[in-house]
Order: C-alpha cells, then structure tokens, then sequence
C-alpha cells in the first residue's frame, strides 16, 4: 500500500471536486482520497511517494479514438476537404503501412504515455499494430475493426475480421481488451455489420463507428449523391448508398458499451437516437478541423456523454491529448473557457472511460484502479484556475500510474 500526497488533486468526480493539500491511498486500486494530514494519520504504515510541492495528481487521460496503424503519415495526406484527403488515403495507404514497424509504435505508445494518456481505444484496421499494443504499459481497447461495402466480399471480409478478433482475444489481460469496430455507414455493406455486431452482443465487449463526419457522407447516404458519387464509382464501381443513417444507428441497438466517432453532421433526430441508445460521441475536434470545415457543435449534444479522441496522425499532427485539450479550449469559443476546461476533463477522464466501457478508471475514488497523472503547476492560488491552467501548462507529466504501477 502507498501514500501519494500533492498539493492539489483533481477527482474528476461528477462535482469535479478538488482536494488542497491531498492524498491518495493505493495498491492495484485506489483505497482512499482526502486530506493528507487525515490519510497520514489513518494509514500510518502506507509507503510514501515523495512529490514536489507543486504537484497537481488527475486521473490518467483517456484517449477514445486513435488510429496507430497511420503513425506514419507526415504531410503526405492532403487536408482542406474529406474527399480530397480520403482519395490521399487511398493512394498512399499501403506506402504508409510498409513504414509502420513495432519500434516506431512503441515509441509513439512512450510519447502517448508521457503526454499524460493512461487508456486507448485504439481502431485497427489490419491488426499490424496488436503485437506492439500487448507489449503496451497502457490500457488498450483495441478495436478490430471492420470494412468493405461490396456484397460479393461480405463472406471474405467477416472471415478476416473474425480472424483478427480471435488473435487479439489470445492477450486478453488487464489492461488489453479486444473489442470490435464498425468503420462508417458508408464504408461496410449492412449484412457485415450485422454479423459483427452479433458477435458483440455474444462477447459483450466495445463497439465503436464513425458516424456522420462529413457533408458529402451525409449526402451520399440520403440521396446518393454529392461528392462521394466519383469516389464510389472510381473504387468500387457502387452507385447507391447502402443504408440511411438512422438505420444504420439501430443496428447498434442493445449494446452496452458504444461509442460513435465525429458526428458532425449528425441531425437532431440522430442525435436523439444516440442518446436512446445510451452511446457516446467520440469528439476529435483536430482531425475535423483539417478534413472538414465545419466543428461539432457541443450545445446540441445535450444528454450525450462526450469523449475525447486525437485520431490518427493521418488527420493530425500529435498523438498527445494534451496538444487535444489545448486546441479544443480555442476551437470551442462559444462557451465560458473555466466552465469548458471543466468540461474537457470530464471529457478525457471519465466519459472517456464510459465510451471505452473501461468502468473502472477516469475517476480518482476509492474502488477505481489507480490510474493517475502527476503534474506539476507553480503559481495556483485559486483552485477554480486549475482545470484550465493544467490544460494550458502540461507537456508532459512528470510520472505516471496503471494499477498502482509507475510507467512514467
Ligand atoms: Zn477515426
């Protein structure tokens, strides 16, 4: 058992209560958080862990949505406009894939855990990335993830994602946990996504899709029209959308642990429909700023537990949810930016968890696993200007916990 004290600690709790002067009792799980004076008293046999007199102690970020097959797009990929930067993906797509290597995914796994990130939910398209996920300090839901609208390939296609599933569920542990994905409504022929989903349903494990991210899938979808009509043609000789998005929504239905990723475009009545079906939204306000012109509109997702992604780094520049943090503070003006500092914590904390169905982390209370971020801040007086002010000022954490265990 041990005794970390800091001069201030953020619960992320839902009253994001802060204690001045804490501590935090652990092993694999966190055993008490309060006063310091009080724990010192009560647990007088804990090991302490010395810290610094400025330190700041949160729970470990949550990244809910992050492509590290795509590690290796550096200004390849064309932005400005989604066509424009998938028609990119396509062309450069098996260039980038033959550059990605297990050292340079555990290097950027390293750079995710000094940036302060204890859990992912990272999508792999093609499981290139697994063996470097399970040798991972990290938590990792790991999305296998599914694609391929055309019907003649359905069989081929779920036997591949079957394939894939039943290797990663080979390293199931406590920190990887093998869950499946839906790529888009767009991009997956109905009858697949069925089947996978079935298979989620048995398992009971996460599930996740990209939903409504750009004004040409929204139009393709309804009308079969718009800018996708080229792409399909070119790639896959298809000339009508497969489904609507509401339908495609209602596939998900009676799963626990869901996630939906974008939804920019998303309507009032999808949004709705989300909110019935208990999901959260996936929110990766960087990737939509270079593929899309248009952000998520925060205000109407009332109701709806929102969490925090970077992406890949095929539509962003860093994999820190920091660097995330920092550009969602400027890009949401419209709201009081103490009030959305609050918020985005919440964001990369405990909705995070709730998106990865990770129940038992993004929280700093007694019963969670003691997964938390040490940082560091010098000039705080006043406790309601520490969620914005660690947002602004973190680089990297100056350590790091998983079950009760330093990685950082
Ligand atoms: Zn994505």
């Amino acid at each position: 058992m041990k005794l970390i004290l800091a001069k201030w600690i953020l619960t992320c709790d839902d009253e994001f209560s802060i204690i001045e002067d804490g501590g935090l009792v652990f092993s694999e799980q966190i055993i008490e958080v309060a006063k310091a004076e009080d724990l010192k008293l009560k647990y007088p046999g804990a090991e302490l862990v010395q810290t610094k007199p400025d330190s700041v102690l949160l729970p470990g970020l949550i990244n809910s949505h992050i492509h590290l097959e795509f590690l290796e797009n550096n200004s390849k990929l064309r932005y400005g406009d989604f066509l424009r930067w998938l028609d990119s993906v396509m062309t450069h797509r098996e260039e980038l894939m033959e550059k990605l290597n297990d050292e340079n995914l555990s290097k950027s796994l390293d750079f995710i855990a000094k940036t302060g990130t204890t859990s992912l939910g990272a999508i792999s398209s093609y499981g290139f990335d697994l063996k470097a996920c399970v040798a991972s300090a990290l938590n990792i839901v790991y999305f296998n993830e599914a694609l391929g609208s055309k019907p003649e390939m359905v069989d081929t296609l779920f036997a591949d994602l079957k394939a894939r599933f039943e290797n990663s569920r080979a390293f199931a542990s406590s920190r990887f946990f093998p869950a499946l994905a839906i790529h888009s409504p767009y991009s997956i022929h109905p009858i697949l996504t069925k089947e996978v989903l079935k298979i989620a349903r048995e398992e009971n494990c996460a599930v996740s899709a990209h939903f409504c991210e750009s004004e040409a899938e929204l139009e393709w979808l309804e009308k079969s029209k718009g800018g996708f009509v080229s792409f399909f043609k070119k790639f896959l000789n298809q000339s009508k959308a497969l489904i609507k998005p509401k339908e495609f929504l209602e596939q998900f239905k009676g799963l626990s642990k869901l996630s939906f990723t974008h939804c920019v475009q998303a309507g009032k009545e999808e949004l709705e429909y989300i909110k019935e079906l208990n999901a959260s939204i996936n929110h990766c306000p960087r990737s939509n700023r270079l593929l899309l012109s248009n952000k998520l509109n925060l205000a109407k997702l009332e109701g709806i537990d929102t969490s925090l992604g970077t992406d890949g780094l095929s539509s962003n520049f860093s994999l820190s949810l920091f660097d995330e943090l920092r550009y969602s503070l400027f890009v949401h003006d419209e709201q009081d930016i103490n009030t959305l500092a609050k918020d985005l914590l919440h964001f990369s904390t405990k909705n995070g968890a709730k998106a990865l169905g990770l129940d038992n982390k993004g929280e700093l209370k007694a019963g969670k696993d003691a997964d938390f971020i040490l940082c560091s801040l010098n000039g705080i007086s006043k406790k309601e200007d520490l969620a914005l002010q660690i947002i602004l000022h973190t680089k990297f954490v100056k350590s790091s916990y998983i079950l009760g265990e330093k990685i950082v």
